[in-house]
Formats: C-alpha cells, structure tokens, sequence
C-alpha cells in the first residue's frame, strides 16, 4: 500500500544510526527499549527479534553496568536491528558501549553533568563515526535548570538543556546528534519539541515519557507524538509503555501507518462499531479476523460489518470485506458483492479472498465470482432484514417520539 501523507516534514540534518537513516526526508523510524537484563544477552536478543518483527527499526537496551556492556559486545553483532545504549550517570559506560561495537548511545544531560566527562564521550563517539542522542526528561532535568525556571520544569528549562549539551558537543567537533525533549505531561513535551524545532536543525527523536499502562499510555503518546508529526516535527519515535515492548513497536508502527508516513506491512482491519442491526457479535468476529491475519504481511484494507443492510455501502472502500445478513456472509471486493458463505466461514472467507487479491489483483478477484448473483443474494437478505427490523432497528424514531412528548409536556 502506498504511502499518502501530505504532511510537510521539517527539513533536518541526517544521521545514519547502523543502516537506519534518521532525520534529512528518511521515513520515520520506530523505536522500542527491552526490559531484560542486558547482561542476560540471549533473552535480550530474543526480545530485540520479537521486536523487530512488530516494526521496530531500532531497538535500545541500557548499560547501567559493567556485565550489560559485556552484553552489548554479544548483542550488537547478532542483532537484525541497530542497537542504542542508554547511559545515565556513568559516562564510563557510554565508553564501554562504544567498545562494545554501539550504533548509537543515548545521554541524559540531566544526570551526565560534568562537562569533561560529556566531551569525553563525545570525543569518542566522534572518532567513531557514533552518532548520540541528547535525551532530555522533564522528570530528571539538571537541578540547575530546574531551580532557574523556578522549580518546575518548563519546555524552555528542556530546551536549554539541550542546546547545553550541543555546547559542550560543538566544543569538540562532535555532531551526529538526535535530540529528544520527552516529559509524562503531553502538553509540555509539545511545547518543548515546538520550541525545540524553531532552534536546530538536528533530528528529533519523539515521545511521552512513562506514559503509562494500556490503553491510556497508548492514547497520551499519540496524543503527543501524533500532534507533532501532523505538524511536520519528528524524525524517529517511541512509544514508553507499561507494557511488554511489542506493544510499543507494533503501536509505533499503527500510528506511523494512520499517518500515511510508513508503508503499510500488515492488514488495516476496519469494523463497523455496531449497533442494533448487527446480525453477529462484531466485536467477537473482528477480533477473529485480526488474530487470523495477525502478522501476515497483507497490506490490505478489509471491513467487518455487522449487517448487510449499511455494511457494504458504508465500507465500499475497503479492498475487501464481509457483512453479516440472514446467518450469511456477504463478501464484498471494492465495494461489489462478490460472494455469500455460512456465517461461520466469514473469516476464513476473508483470509482466502485477501491472499487471493495479493497474488493475483482485485480484477481477478472480480472475474472469479458472480457478482450479479451475490447482489441478487445480498438484496434479498437485505430486504428480509428490512422487513424484520424495518427501517428503524435502532429504535432511534421512537425514542424520538418519547423525547418529544417529555418536551411538550
Ligand atoms: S448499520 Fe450495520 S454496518 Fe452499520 S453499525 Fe449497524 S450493524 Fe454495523
């Protein structure tokens, strides 16, 4: 499926993390962090391939100990995916990630504060070609900052934060830099990367911080990330979840897809929420459906509808679908009735009729059913569910009646 933002991008200067392109026009990469021991480098590999498979391009792990860049050594060499190290408060462990074979480090100005040590680091991320990002997070902004803004953290408190650290990095030639100004509160953190953007041109690298458990800590950080990129600010992004890292990876790569900024890999499974003419569970065949897709890779649009009625009309723009009528299903291939199966076959219908379109074209699809004659059926099982339901299944004209009647009197 082809990718269709119209969203202006911010023009920034590119880095390549490993074989990623971050920032300069490249697509947007999702990020993601394990939550293994790092030191642990088997579990952890295997939680980097669980990840890459949901979408992640790039993947960080911490080294907060000697052991985890141990770890790392064994790690970055089998990974299918560029490798990030976190560092906070030990800049000799950004060291021993950078000898560790890291494709990027990740600094936290606010708890890495001497500057002889950030130039240490920086030096040598120079002399090896490593780029790092300046991570900076409202929750543990550097003390001075905090006390000058007042004792809050304030989007301009993060900001200077940042440019702070471009300082000390300028002061030694070092710029392979991605900036990142994450907070827990969605509307900081958007005023930070708003004024951030207006300063440098280096990549941004978006997200909510501890943005919480499911499904609240996915709403806050589209709420953030969706923003900014909608308004053209952001090069890379990660969902900070309470929850097992595929989430996030495979969120990432939703939202980047709604967007029209990546290219779609897996389905885009639409359903009618449903209501009082549904003639299935739709929650319980929709839920069906994404689990039989789950990770195939067919980038299609395909539509649960609940009833033959509105189903195909109100999906016709789905490459393909089915709705429920008169314990059938009523398959439907860009908007033409294509063909009616028992209710129980809805979703293997879907699946087959998806693989089919992916090898050989909706036109084919097309050639190979009666299409008259599933609209013959498919108007027949509409006009029974008509005169069963009538035109009102939801009972909306009579509740209005009721409505009118308390008003009047
Ligand atoms: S009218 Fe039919 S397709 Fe529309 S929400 Fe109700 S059940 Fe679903």
């Amino acid at each position: 499926m082809e990718v269709q933002s119209t969203f202006p991008r911010r023009l920034t200067k590119q880095l390549m993390v490993g074989d990623v392109p971050v920032g300069g026009g490249s697509p947007i990469s999702v990020q993601s962090m394990t939550i293994t021991k790092t030191a642990d480098h088997e579990a952890t590999l295997q939680q980097i391939y669980d990840l890459a498979l949901a979408g992640a391009d790039i993947v960080r792990c911490t080294c907060n100990e000697p052991e985890a860049a141990e770890g790392l050594a064994r790690i970055v060499p089998r990974s299918p995916v560029p490798i990030v190290a976190d560092i906070h408060h030990q800049y000799r462990m950004a060291l021993a990630a950078l000898e560790a074979g890291v494709d990027c480090l990740r600094l936290n100005p606010g708890n890495i504060r001497k500057p002889e040590h950030i130039k240490t680091v920086a030096s040598e991320a120079r002399d090896r070609g490593v780029p790092i990002r300046v991570g900076v997070n409202g929750g543990s902004l550097h003390p001075e900052l905090y006390e000058k803004y007042g004792n809050v953290v304030t989007p301009e408190a993060m900001v200077e934060s940042a440019l702070n650290e471009i300082g000390y990095f300028a002061e030694v030639g070092f710029d392979l830099i991605k900036i990142s100004v994450k907070a827990s509160s969605v509307p900081l953190m958007i005023d930070a990367y708003r004024q951030l953007a207006e300063v440098t041109e280096y990549p941004l690298h978006l997200g909510v911080t501890e943005a919480g458990p499911l499904p609240g800590g996915v709403i806050k950080s589209t709420a953030g990330i969706a923003t900014l990129l909608a308004e053209g600010i952001g090069d890379t992004i990660r969902y900070s979840l309470t929850a097992d890292p595929v989430e996030e990876a495979k969120a990432g790569r939703y939202l980047l897809e709604s967007l029209g900024l990546r290219e779609r890999k897996n389905v885009d499974l639409i359903a009618c929420p449903s209501c009082g003419r549904a003639e299935i569970d739709v929650v319980a065949v929709a839920e069906e459906a994404m689990s039989a897709f789950a990770e195939r890779e067919i980038p299609l649009q395909v539509a649960v509808m609940g009833c033959v009625v509105n189903g195909p009309g109100e999906a016709r723009d789905a490459d393909l679908g089915i709705a429920a009528g008169n314990k059938r299903g009523h398959l439907f291939i860009k908007g033409r009735n294509a063909l009616v199966v028992p209710e129980d076959e809805m979703v293997d219908t879907l699946v087959e009729w998806a693989d089919f379109i992916m090898e050989h074209g909706t036109e084919a699809a097309l050639e190979r059913v009666d299409v008259k004659k599933a609209e013959r059926e498919a108007a027949r099982d509409r006009d029974r569910l008509l005169e069963e339901q009538g035109e009102d299944a939801n009972d909306s004209v009579s509740r209005i009646e009721m409505i009118k009647r308390h008003v009047e009197n």
